[in-house]
Order: structure tokens, then sequence, then C-alpha cells
């Protein structure tokens, strides 16, 4: 930030009386511009069939990451709810009528500034369409699914716990709740 969004005048980037960290600070109105971390939201929409469940994944039509697979997921806007943000990426993203299911996943990705949250979502058909940010959309099962061609450390990380927990629901036992945080040392473009 160099500009005032208040009144075009610079910013300084200072630590403000009574706070503990630099911020941008107007050098005229004196307006304090705090800068804090995104939501990216998405959904896991499931498709089972005979037992076999699958994943319906993203190929992204942009950048960063053009070309890779990604679960639907974006930036969550304002006046919406985390919900309204999951069911209404994935219809952008993949063109998927879904039924929403309790929140899956928690990663922070402290060091871009992002916490990005997933929601499991059963598909409620299979008439689902590229959206213009997307190239391909398409269901994998586990044994399909591109691991060295997904576009997040965060998309990895949900799906492999999904997985994980999917075998555990298929002995009896339930989804979980899953907290993660992805250092900055692990793969990411960002
Ligand atoms: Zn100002």
């Amino acid at each position: 930030m160099k500009f005032c969004s208040e009144c075009a005048h610079p910013v300084s980037f200072v630590v403000p009386p009574d706070d503990n960290r630099p911020r941008y600070v107007c050098t005229h109105c004196g307006v304090i511009h705090y800068q804090n971390p995104k939501m990216v939201i998405g959904s896991i929409p499931v498709w089972q069939c005979e037992g076999e469940v699958s994943v319906l994944l993203c190929k992204r039509a942009i950048e960063p990451r053009h070309g890779y697979w990604t679960l639907p997921a974006g930036f969550m806007e304002n006046n919406e709810t985390t919900a309204d943000a999951a069911v209404r990426e994935t219809t952008e993203e993949a063109g998927a009528r879904i039924e929403l299911h309790p929140l899956f996943s928690l990663l922070n990705v402290a060091h871009v500034h992002q916490v990005h949250m997933f929601y499991r979502a059963s598909l409620l058909d299979l008439n689902y369409a590229a959206g213009t940010e997307s190239l391909e959309v398409k269901l994998f099962t586990e044994a399909d699914i591109p691991w060295d061609d997904i576009a997040f450390p965060t998309v990895s990380q949900t799906l492999k716990l999904f997985f994980s927990d999917t075998q555990k629901v298929q002995h009896g036992g339930e989804y979980g709740f899953h907290t993660h945080d992805i250092l900055k040392s692990m793969r990411n473009p960002d």
C-alpha cells in the first residue's frame, strides 16, 4: 500500500501508538489501514455410487497454478456466510449443485495471510460443468486423484484427510473436523 484510500495522501509503515506491530498509517488524515488474513472457502463435493466414493475436482483455468487440479474454493465475499461461500464457489467453478455437510478442515496458511476452510458436501446430480475459472471438472476416486498435479497444499491435505476419514466411515466411524498449519517450507506457489 502506498496511498491512503480515504484521502489519497501517502501512507507510512509505522507502529501506531498503543499497538505492537507496524501498520499503514496515513500521513495526512491519520487513518490506520489494518490488514488481516483472507478467508478461502471451498467444498469437497462427493458422489457415492455402489459404495465407491468420488470427489469432484476442477482443473484451474486461471493463475496461480493454471492447469492444476483443485477443490472448488475461493475468497469469501462480504455479506455472506462461510456456508454461502462454499456453495457459491462450487456453483461458479464446477457448475455443481450440492447439499452442504459439516465443516471438515480448517488450514492456516499464515505466511500468505490466508485461512482455508472446506465443507464436506454431496453432489445432488451429475450435471456439473466447468465454470469460467475451470478448464475441466471431473470426478476422481482416491486411486485416481492426480496427487502430483494438485494446485495447493491445503487441497492435498484436505483430500488426504478426507479419504483417510472415508476409510474409517466405511468401518463404522465418523467424519471428523481437522485443523492443520501449512508451513512455508511446504510446496506453495504463493
Ligand atoms: Zn488519509
